[in-house]
């Protein structure tokens, strides 16, 4: 396989436009997805042909507007590209139906902002991520739009909220005398997920209705060796890492790392970073084909953030930066960051976007499987902070304190081998366990869940940050001694917003109390975290970037807690069935067997009683009733969970959720005790170390 050669071959990439498109279209096509200029609808004709002859070149039969609605996943409605002509049949692609679609799209969540007698929703081409072929149709990118213009999809609030970047970070530049064709954030999102065996996997009802175990005793060998990190590739593992990695490449995602995370059976990949728009869409598309690639080798790729309880759960690390045109990375800190006061600006803005949008900042990763994991000691708190490393906390500590810094040069590191070449030690060392941290020349915002879809954090992200610009070249344009401006100000900002920064372990003991003085929220539940979209100055800064209208940020917010209540819900009621028509009858059954074990030994001498056997079967029948009055319990509190988005979804976080930890408790318990050839489904053993 010539790697170079598959890469992108399923793409209608530059290459293919500029020798497919006349070169006036071409030009004017380039300057649309370059520099944003609006697309000319007099090209869109001779796009549309040049893509469908390209296509049909690949054996595409159809096209799809693929777009992105409010769930985590992607939409697609296939039309074919036949069209009669006279008795014949052509194929043809127009310029219109490139542009636009519309597709009947009333079941998909709106949040209110759309009747379903009003269900007409458009496509609109996104020329800025390329379009492919696979498996016989060809995909165009879409944003996804209501009739009267609300946006009912990821991907038109990210366009929208990278342009409010471009335009605020553009106007900071120019006071530094840079201009700027385009500013636009990059990110390269590190996937972790989980692969089981398919035969195992469909034993349990669990996993398949919820993506997630909801019993299961832990193994007597979890991940405390640590020896499944970095580890030798099982080889159907790595049969399976082969064949995506191709397919990956053939659609031009950058797939460059793979290995063997912490826990047993879990893995992570990570692309070359890209454009956001581009990432986001590319992450669409790998997780998809994980979850596909793996069903070929007969395994399942696990994306849910907490599959099994007592190893870790998987997240995505979100690296983010952003860049020039000309490639000029404005997180780039430079030999001597205490200098450099272009860098120190654009970080205090970033600090204190963070800090002023902390609430909506965890609320944009907040789902029913991320929580299980944010402030679970193994994914950073759910406490929002910064973490800047050595140099950048010594220098960004300096000007807190008014203090002169005295900087710390990298060192000459060696490691420790003779041969080995000497390196310098990195300035920022890693710091695993900060939500939001500096890591050389981006910042890694590592609180998002593994199934989640990454434009909703770089919304917020992009949007705040051009909020913070734009506070800054308000404050700062025309001023008089720029130099001596920009210096105060970013001093100020970095003055107010120092209880952000946290510099220290995580997931200490010590950090809980300490933010709570410091006055950092703590949101631990979607339910407790969502509500924060609501607040006024949360809607603003949405509204003045032009990203969400205040009805569409209420409508989001609307529909993550409708979808952490329904998911909830779903969870509930997958464990009241599996309680009461697997687990009850098992271990009555096994109860049943042991009673009459007791019988017969007594039947033939009193003296092979065996007081094990009673206390058993005792110690089972008592903890099966409080098994059952426990899921008696969980019934009646989803029963009478109340109607309204907020207040169903604070029952099901603060009772439901405990009452499920309740009932599995007991249930984990009686597995332990409970024969083998009783117990109804496949243990954590046999999910976790069945693949070869
Ligand atoms: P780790 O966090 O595991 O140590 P790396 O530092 O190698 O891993 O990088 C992780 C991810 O960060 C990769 O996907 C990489 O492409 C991405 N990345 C590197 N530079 C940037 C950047 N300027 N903007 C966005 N993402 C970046
Ligand atoms: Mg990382």
């Amino acid at each position: 396989m010539n790697v170079t050669e598959l890469f992108g071959c399923n793409v209608f990439n530059d290459e293919v436009m500029k020798n497919s498109l006349p070169k006036e279209v071409y030009k004017s096509l380039r300057r649309t997805i370059e520099e944003g200029a609006p697309l000319d609808p007099g090209i869109a004709s001779a796009v549309a042909n040049a893509m469908k002859d390209w296509a049909v070149s690949k054996g595409a039969t159809h096209y799809t507007h693929w777009f992105q609605p409010l769930t985590n996943l992607t939409a697609e409605k296939h039309d074919c590209f036949i069209e009669p002509d006279g008795d014949r049949a052509i194929l043809r692609l127009t310029g219109r139906s490139l542009i636009v679609g519309e597709p009947d799209a009333s079941s998909f969540p709106s949040g209110g902002t759309r009747a379903t007698s009003a269900a007409r929703g458009y496509t609109a081409w996104d020329p800025t991520s390329p379009a492919f072929v696979k498996e016989g149709t060809l995909y165009i990118p879409t944003i996804f739009v209501s009739y009267t213009g609300e946006t009912l999809d990821k991907k038109a609030p990210l366009l929208k909220s990278m342009t409010a970047l471009d335009t605020q970070a553009k106007r900071l530049l120019k006071l530094f005398g840079i201009e700027a064709r385009r500013v636009a954030t990059t990110v390269g999102p590190e996937q972790e997920y989980f692969l089981i065996d398919e035969d195992v996997y469909e034993q349990r009802k669990d996993l398949v209705l919820t993506g997630r175990t909801l019993f299961g005793a832990p193994p007597a060998r979890g991940q405390e060796l640590e020896d499944h990190y970095f580890g030798v590739l099982k080889g159907r593992v790595a049969e399976f890492m082969r064949d995506l990695d191709e397919t990956l490449w053939s659609y031009g995602i950058f797939s460059k790392t793979k290995h063997n995370e912490v826990a047993p059976a879990q893995h992570e990949l990570a692309p070359v970073f890209t454009t956001t728009n581009i990432a986001v869409d590319s992450n669409q598309l790998t997780m998809e084909l994980m979850k596909k690639i793996a069903k070929k080798h007969h395994l399942v790729c696990l994306l849910h953030e907490k599959p099994f309880e007592g190893i870790n759960g998987s997240g995505k690390h979100n690296n983010w930066s952003l860049s020039t045109d000309t490639g000029l990375n404005l997180l780039d800190p430079g030999e001597n960051p205490e200098t450099n006061a272009r860098f120190m600006l654009i970080l205090a803005c970033v600090i204190a976007a963070v800090d002023d949008y902390q609430g909506i900042l965890r609320a944009c990763v907040a789902s029913a499987g991320n929580d299980h994991r944010l402030g679970a000691n193994e994914a950073p708190p759910a406490i929002i902070s910064v973490y800047l490393g050595d140099q950048l906390g010594a220098i960004v500590d300096s000007i807190i304190m008014g203090r002169t810094y005295v900087p710390k040069k990298a060192v000459p590191g060696s490691i420790g081998v003779p041969s080995s070449p000497i390196f310098p030690i990195d300035t920022t060392d890693r710091n695993r366990t900060s939500p939001f941290a500096f890591t050389g020349n981006k910042f890694e915002f590592r609180m998002l869940g593994s199934q989640a879809s990454v434009a909703d954090p770089n919304i917020v992200l992009n949007t705040i940050a051009a909020q913070a610009f734009s506070d800054a070249v308000d404050a700062l344009e025309g001023a008089k001694d720029f130099p001596a401006a920009c210096k105060k100000y970013t001093e100020q900002l970095l003055k107010s917003h120092a209880r952000i920064i946290f510099n220290y372990n995580g997931y200490g003991p010590d950090w809980e109390p300490e933010a709570e003085r410091r006055g950092l929220l703590n949101n631990k539940t979607t339910a407790d975290a969502v509500p924060e979209f609501f607040k006024p100055e949360n809607v603003g800064v949405f509204v003045r970037q032009g990203v969400y209208t205040e009805k569409e940020v209420f409508a989001r917010a609307n529909i993550a807690l409708e979808n952490y209540t329904k998911s909830i819900r779903i969870e509930a009621l997958t464990m009241i069935e599996m309680a009461r028509r697997d687990i009850w009858p098992a271990v009555n059954g096994y109860v049943a067997e042991l009673c009459s074990v007791i019988s017969a030994k007594r039947a033939v001498s009193e003296k092979l009683t065996s007081s094990a056997d009673m206390v058993l079967a005792e110690t089972l029948t008592t903890l099966n009733d409080s098994f059952l009055t426990a899921v008696e319990k969980l019934e009646k509190d989803l029963s009478e969970v109340p109607a309204g988005e907020v207040p169903a979804s604070l029952a099901m976080a603060h009772t439901v959720v405990p009452d499920m930890g309740e009932v599995r408790r007991i249930a984990d318990e009686m597995e332990k005790l409970t024969s083998s050839d009783y117990w109804p489904f496949p243990t954590y053993y046999e999910l976790l170390y069945s693949v070869k």
